[in-house]
């Protein structure tokens, strides 16, 4: 990795590679007992994604993508560990190849850019989640996160990123709904500028939580409604909504550059399906608008509690 990426893009790697000292090792590594600390979750929307759709649109150019350094990955826990202390089982979902084995089955279901892929064996879902759902976090599920609110799956995260992405470098992108801020972590590793926007207060304190010990430089959070989007740092490259709405917002179509692209679920009027809708702005005052995957996302709401 170049001095200037490393700047960029020091994705906790110090913490990751550092070997856990004994008294951690004993207690469990220190960032899993921190979410230990988070308040239990309700059991919420399921937030799981309907089958894999049509993949031509992120399929475009990779160029960029390939010319681009490959993330030097976490070392494992498993790795880091001193010799003899035994690893239990929280430290075994640390491991840089559980989430190879996610990224594997990633690739396999047609996710091919690989500032994506990087991306998804980078950063760490487990820090994102529950330490009783932990042992569920390199699977491909959505999982409650509470406030009736669930982390992505990791297969609609990817697409979503791809989709967002087509190939090309990303200065500045906005996220809709941060949630526990897995995606603006994964976000992070392959544009320039995050900012992502939460609506539920404790949501926004526990992303902030969470992706503190990861030091991430180029996230923004903000609490507010993010239908609204965040029009002093537009225009975006992409937007990602991670909520579903009956519509894009106007706001957040106006806040694309010309030729950028927003992903958002959209619901149908009787809420009981949803498509991957994927946006370009072509000019002015023209955007294109192509139907994708079937999803199931929780809802896009407005206001903010
Ligand atoms: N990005 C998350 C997914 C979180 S679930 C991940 O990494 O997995 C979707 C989130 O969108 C919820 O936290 C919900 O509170 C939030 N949300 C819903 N409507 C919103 C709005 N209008 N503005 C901002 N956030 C919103």
């Amino acid at each position: 990795m170049t001095g200037e990426r490393a700047k960029r893009f020091p994705l906790g790697l110090e913490d990751l590679v550092r070997e856990p000292r004994r008294s951690e090792v004993r207690s469990g590594d220190a960032r899993v007992t921190k979410v230990a600390a988070v308040e239990s979750r309700a059991s919420g929307a399921s937030g799981v994604a309907g089958p894999q759709g049509a993949r031509a649109a992120a399929a475009g150019k990779r160029n960029d993508a390939a010319r681009q350094p490959a993330l030097r990955l976490p070392a494992t826990l498993e790795r880091a560990g001193a010799p003899n202390v035994p690893l239990n089982r929280a430290h075994a979902l640390t491991s840089e190849r559980v989430r190879e084995r996610m990224v594997e089955r990633l690739r396999a279901n047609g996710v091919a850019d690989p500032r994506v892929l990087n991306a998804m064996a980078t950063v760490p879902r487990h820090m994102f989640v529950d330490p009783g759902l932990a042992t569920q976090a390199y699977e491909d599920a959505a999982l409650p996160i509470g406030h009736h609110q669930t982390i992505s799956k990791p297969s609609v995260v990817a697409r979503m990123i791809e989709l967002a992405a087509a190939g090309r470098e990303l200065n500045s992108v906005l996220e809709i709904g941060t949630g526990c801020g897995y995606q603006a972590a994964v976000l992070s590793q392959v544009a320039r500028d995050v900012y992502s926007i939460e609506r539920v207060r404790p949501l926004y304190e526990r992303a902030k939580t969470n992706l503190r010990p990861l030091r991430i430089p180029n996230i923004r959070l903000h609490y507010g409604d993010g239908r609204i989007g965040l029009p002093a740092a537009a225009p975006f490259d992409a937007i990602v909504i991670a909520a579903a709405g009956l519509d894009v917002p106007q706001a957040l179509l106006e806040q694309l550059a010309i030729g950028a692209r927003l992903v958002a679920p959209v619901g149908t009027q009787d809420g009981q399906t949803q498509v991957l809708t994927l946006v370009e702005r072509t000019g002015p005052t023209q955007w294109r608008e192509s139907r994708l995957d079937r999803v199931f996302f929780v809802p896009l709401k407005s206001g903010v509690i």
